[in-house]
């Protein structure tokens, strides 16, 4: 570090006009500011000062322009921005490309750093055009490989290894950049699943950093990644422990917790669910510690995908409910930090229009939180539409779901010039331009619709609603986790009523929808799972409990009779000590079958446990519920059950019977007397029914 010290002291030292030293400064700024960044920040403010003085406001802004990297290279990205964006309009009076570009990829820095990667994103394109505008591909290279990394960070890998490529091709890369560069390549192909080239990468990227201890362990954890997805988990097992290791050593903690969740990952590849879990717990705790959203977020949805496979539903359930409260109030804080980042002038307008934007979308991201049922899911759809409305113009707006397995097209959501209308499903091979979206998975943006159809649909007669079509119309594909979910489509009669900056807008309102859409579908069927019984897909335990007491306090509100059936299987361990095991639940899977079509759809039968089933029965009394014991009873000793060997046997069960009783406080005594009566029958010789109380 000596040297380029003293080269700085030099600097100052040498007599001359100061036009002179500022841009000998700035030679050796651009070469040194990260290697001593003591010695610059000395020399810019020594130096500062007197360029004001003499007036050089060229001098003046370029020395703001390294104060400020100096600043954001700190991570002080608020003081940071602000003095560069001081520089910028000094740049912009004097027309000067190269500062420009170079302000504008440096705002885009401190944009990305703070997380609000798409405003970053036009930063860097900005600074892309002028560098281009300057004749300087160096500057240009540069914002493209910042400008790759936002689209990586913000899930665009296709984009990303695009830009990438093109960057390799038509400029050229700083050595200071060779290793972030092939480190991002390679993080790039293994999101696309090119494992060999991303290994290649980042191989690459091990040797440019050479001694950078941050970068290479980075890459060391992506590169332990790649060996994982190409299933070579002892070369990922030798990388992470060292990793590990280096980082407990040097302090990393937030790499640390990234090796830790890979580590987690190959575990449960081998089926060690027991380490893969503790590894994850661990990773949770430093992340909560150091305040490590994303990795705490990333850790509990590897938790609850973990407690999935093992069939630990309620663990899971939990585990979702928290990665998706994160995933929510990062969103939130990302949202609120980009209308903080639009501080300057022509921004701030658009600062308010998103602090609207942001209030009125935020009730959709409740939904993350309140999903319960479809149901909940079209009451959040149909808040959008003042949300919509408070924007731009927009009488009518639709949702359409994608039903993958029906492939057609579900519109919840289809309000016409302000009145909703009933929805519809259509099939996905449907000439329209919701099914062209959605086919296509692209945008459809019309500003008037008569000379523009024909590149989409043969005609428009879909959209005419009494008697007339909408103008202007935009259809949105939603995306979730690169699959096309549905879409969504604002209309007005007014022509051209979309310019670009509205699409974008309807873009971020759309990937709200898109993360409610699947937020919904994974909560519903993590719920589904947790309360239902594996081996039968009956109702398991939990659920039978809950529906007891809503169906108790329904009976009470509404004095409607509630009658309850217990039965157990008679003799059972003699069947699996016979037959074995498997047969044993061959023979529960059959018989819960049998049962299944021997009830009413309001009626809910589940399994209580081992080879104990029970049945709910809304609006029946004591004896409709008997009389369907009965049958119950007969059903089963005619059953001749064929086992999976091709063996037949016969069961027979015994079965207790109540109903819900003026005088009960909770659903729960019911059932107990219903276990008393089931005791009776078991003890008057099994295969029978006995009611409790004894009538
Ligand atoms: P009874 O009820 O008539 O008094 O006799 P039982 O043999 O059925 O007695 P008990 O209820 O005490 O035993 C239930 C047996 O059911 C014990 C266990 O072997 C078997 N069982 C419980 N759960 C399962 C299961 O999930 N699969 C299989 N195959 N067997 C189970
Ligand atoms: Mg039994
Ligand atoms: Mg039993």
């Amino acid at each position: 570090m000596s040297e380029p010290r003293t080269a700085a002291e030099a600097l100052l030292a040498e007599g001359g006009s100061v036009y002179g030293r500022v841009a000998a400064a700035k030679a050796w700024l651009d070469g040194n500011l990260r290697v001593a960044p003591r010695a610059a920040k000395d020399l810019v403010e020594r130096l500062l000062p007197e360029a004001e003085e003499a007036g050089d406001s060229q001098g003046v802004a370029w020395l703001r322009f390294h104060l400020g990297w100096l600043f954001i290279d700190a991570d002080d990205y608020e003081r940071g921005s602000a003095i560069i964006e001081s520089a910028k309009s000094a740049f912009e009076d004097a027309g000067d490309g190269e500062g420009l570009s170079r302000c504008l990829n440096a705002l885009g820095f401190a944009t990305f750093m703070i997380g609000v990667h798409d405003l970053a994103l036009d930063f860097f394109r900005e600074a892309v055009d002028e560098a281009k505008e300057a004749s300087r591909p160096d500057l240009a290279g540069a914002a493209y490989v910042n400008m790759a990394e936002c689209l990586y960070e913000l899930e665009a890998p296709d984009e990303a290894l695009h830009l990438l490529e093109e960057c390799r091709r038509e400029y050229p890369v700083a050595p200071h950049n060779i290793a972030s560069f092939q480190g991002l390549s390679g993080k790039v192909y293994r999101t696309l699943g090119r494992l060999e080239e991303a290994e290649r990468e980042l191989l690459k990227a091990l040797d440019s950093a050479g001694g950078a201890l941050h970068d290479s362990l980075e890459f060391r954890q992506v590169l332990a990644d790649v060996y994982i997805d190409a299933g070579r988990l002892e070369e990922a097992e030798t990388l992470i422990g060292r990793g590990i290791a280096e980082c407990a050593r040097v302090g990393e903690r937030l790499l640390g917790t990234r090796f830790r969740l890979s580590r987690a990952r190959m575990e449960t590849l081998r089926n060690r669910t027991e380490r893969a879990i503790s590894e994850l717990e661990a990773a949770l705790r430093t992340a909560r510690e150091i305040g490590a959203h994303k990795v705490e977020t990333d850790a509990e949805k590897a938790l609850y995908l973990v407690w999935e496979a093992r069939g630990e539903y309620r663990k899971a359930l939990d585990a979702f409910v928290r990665h998706s409260e994160l995933k929510d109030a990062m969103r939130s804080e990302q949202t609120l930090r980009r209308i903080e980042a639009l501080h300057d002038e022509r921004s701030r307008r658009e600062a308010r229009h998103f602090e609207s934007l942001y209030r009125q979308i935020s009730a959709v991201s409740e939904i993350g939180r309140r999903i319960t049922a479809s149901l909940d899911l079209d009451v959040s759809l149909e808040t959008l539409y003042s949300a919509v409305n408070g924007l731009m113009d927009a009488p009518t707006l639709m949702i359409a779901l994608v039903d993958a397995e029906s492939r057609s097209l579900d519109y919840r959501l289809f309000v016409v010039r302000g009145e909703r209308k009933e929805g519809f499903v259509c099939p996905l091979d449907e000439e329209n331009f919701g099914c062209w979206c959605v086919r296509h998975g692209r945008d459809v943006v019309i500003g008037d619709i008569e000379a523009e159809y024909r590149r989409y649909v043969s005609s428009y007669e879909d959209l005419v609603v009494d008697g007339t079509a909408e103008k202007s119309l935009v259809f949105i594909p939603l995306l979730a986790g690169g699959r096309v979910v549905g879409m969504f489509s604002v209309q007005s009669h007014i022509p051209h009523a979309y310019d670009r900056r509205k699409v974008e807008v309807l873009h971020a309102i759309g990937s709200y929808i898109a993360i409610a859409i699947e937020n919904a579908g994974l909560f519903r069927r993590i719920r589904e799972l947790a309360v239902t019984d594996a081996l039968t897909g009956l109702s398991n335990r939990r659920r039978i409990t809950e529906a007891t007491e809503e169906a108790f306090r329904k009976a009470q509100r509404y004095e409607l009779p509630t009658g309850f059936i217990l039965l157990d299987l008679d003799h059972f361990k003699q069947i699996n000590d016979t037959y074995g095991h498997d047969s044993g639940d061959a023979v529960l899977q059959i018989l819960a079958k049998a049962l299944s079509g021997q009830i009413r759809d309001c009626d809910l039968l589940g399994r209580f446990g081992g080879e104990e089933f029970v049945v709910l029965l809304p609006e029946t009394g004591v004896e409709g519920a008997r009389l369907l014991a009965e049958r119950l009873r007969r059903t089963i000793e005619a059953l001749e059950i064929v086992l999976p060997d091709g063996g037949t046997l016969r069961v027979t069960a015994s079965f207790g019977v109540s109903a819900v009783l003026p005088g009960d406080g909770e659903g729960r005594a019911a059932l107990k007397r219903a276990d008393r009566a089931l005791y009776r029958a078991k003890n008057s010789g099994r295969n029978g029914v006995a009611v409790e109380p004894v009538a």
